[in-house]
């Protein structure tokens, strides 16, 4: 299998260019092993041997993790991420494009190249997990991790029509994760079925001592759920997730959706979630405030890019952020440091916060009458490369259905439902209780 993905990257990666970095030689080594732990009878879990790849904003240990940034251009982590030990069994294939620091919804924000959509080469993969979610649209990965700060994975998910899984906040350890708005930021998968998704989930998921956030519980499968029947389980549509600003075909798409699990014995709710019109400018406050702190490490002194030619330590470190980041994650630096600053803290950080614990009520309330709730994952289908890369806020808006999730810390999956008039994806959200991942799952295999 593993040569088999080697010789498929081989053969698209001219077209799609998912992938930062390729590790052959690791990914045949690790096989070989896993060939030898399974005719022992030793295989250390599903995934053992199964051919992956990782995004490159997760610490891999002797292997170059960039972010897609210049900052971390040559930096090799003298660590795994705890996720990555938790694949031990797997065969790594190598690191995959994003937004630089996933900043960004379409991985035109990567320093090193653009990665094309598999359905439509002139299309956007989505982002910031777009070299995830295109790696297992072409078949150059079995399965792919990403990480979902406010829709980077599922929003990749629904543009390249595959499933994409952000877990609970908690549920999957943050440690080895490069930060980039820490009480938002989880790791999750990518895969080409739901059955998939729960597999690689329960692998990763468990509490981790080195991240003091992740949740101390105790996690049965996954997947146990698939395959029940979904009668009874009352899905909520907010009617505010349908409103202006959402394209009919996807709309149609999302409806076509609920039907199908009507059909199946779901009871179809109709209901309300008026914080939604404001959680996308809290996102973008809360996220960017967080990010401005997180990436004040990254000074040209601890690690990665130094600029050259500098006469004192402040000039020293101007000169290596003003060259080693990009435009957007400057604009995002700028917009943190901005809203946190003295005078101007209540008037935005601390109203996004009041508007988060709004998101969180109004979430709270509906999954309490509901199991589920099902949505848009995005406004429209995946768009054309160059098409949103000059408008940051219209790249902006298209990630309102995908945030509110995150500020509430909760499970969502995102998988294809269809396609819009010219054939592209569309992508269907399944948002859940806290903690409930196998019921979105089972759910979801419904619509599969
Ligand atoms: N597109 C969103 C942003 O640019 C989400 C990014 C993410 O989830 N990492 O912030």
């Amino acid at each position: 299998a593993t040569e088999a993905y080697l010789t498929a990257i081989e053969e698209r990666e001219k077209d799609i260019r998912a992938y930062l970095t390729i590790t052959p030689k690791t990914a045949l080594a690790q096989a070989d092993a896993a060939d030898k732990r399974r005719g022992r009878g030793e295989a250390l879990s599903p995934l053992d041997g199964i051919p992956g790849a990782i995004k490159d904003n997760i610490c891999t240990k002797n292997v170059r993790t960039t972010c897609a940034s210049r900052m971390l251009e040559n930096f090799v982590p003298p660590y795994d991420a705890t996720v990555m030990g938790k694949l031990s069994g797997i065969a790594m294939l190598g690191k995959l494009n994003m937004d630089e620091f996933a900043m960004g919804s379409s991985t035109e924000n990567s320093f090193y190249q653009i990665t094309h959509n598999p359905r439509d080469l002139s299309r956007v993969p989505g982002g910031s997990s777009g070299g995830s979610a295109a790696a297992v649209a072409a078949g150059e990965a079995a399965f792919a991790l990403g990480s979902d700060t406010g829709g980077s994975i599922r929003q990749p998910a629904a543009f390249c029509g595959v499933v994409g899984l952000k877990p609970t906040y908690g549920v999957v350890s943050r440690f080895g994760l490069i930060a980039f708005a820490s009480s938002l930021d989880q790791i999750g998968t990518l895969t080409r079925d739901v059955r998939d998704g729960a597999l690689l989930l329960n692998a990763i998921a468990g509490h981790d001592p080195k991240d003091a956030t992740s949740v101390k519980r105790e996690y049965s499968d996954f997947g146990a759920q698939i395959g029940r029947e979904i009668r009874g389980m009352r899905v909520a549509l907010p009617k505010e997730y349908f409103g202006e600003g959402l394209h009919p075909e996807v709309k149609e798409a999302v409806l076509a959706a609920a039907k199908k699990l009507e059909g199946q014995g779901a009871e179809i709710v109709e209901t309300s979630m008026p914080s939604l019109e404001h959680a996308l400018a809290a996102y973008y406050v809360i996220s960017c405030a967080e990010a401005s702190s997180n990436l004040a490490r990254f000074d040209g002194v601890k690690y990665g890019f130094r600029a050259e030619g500098y006469e004192n330590i402040n000039e020293l470190y101007d000169k290596s952020r003003s060259e080693g980041f990009g435009r957007e994650v400057k604009r995002r630096i700028l917009l943190g440091s901005f809203v946190l600053s003295a005078g101007y803290y209540d008037a935005y950080y601390k109203k996004a916060m009041q508007v988060r614990t709004l998101v969180k009520r109004d979430f709270d309330r509906i999954l309490s009458e509901n199991d589920l709730i099902l949505s848009p994952v995005a406004p429209t289908a995946a768009y054309k490369i160059g098409e949103k890369i000059d408008d940051p806020l219209t790249m902006y808006m298209g990630d309102a259905y995908t945030v509110p999730v995150n500020i509430a810390g909760l499970p969502a999956v995102s998988l294809p439902c269809g396609t819009d008039g010219a054939g592209l994806p569309v992508g269907a959200q399944l948002i859940g209780k806290p903690f409930s991942e196998a019921e979105i799952l089972r759910a979801a295999y419904v619509l599969e």
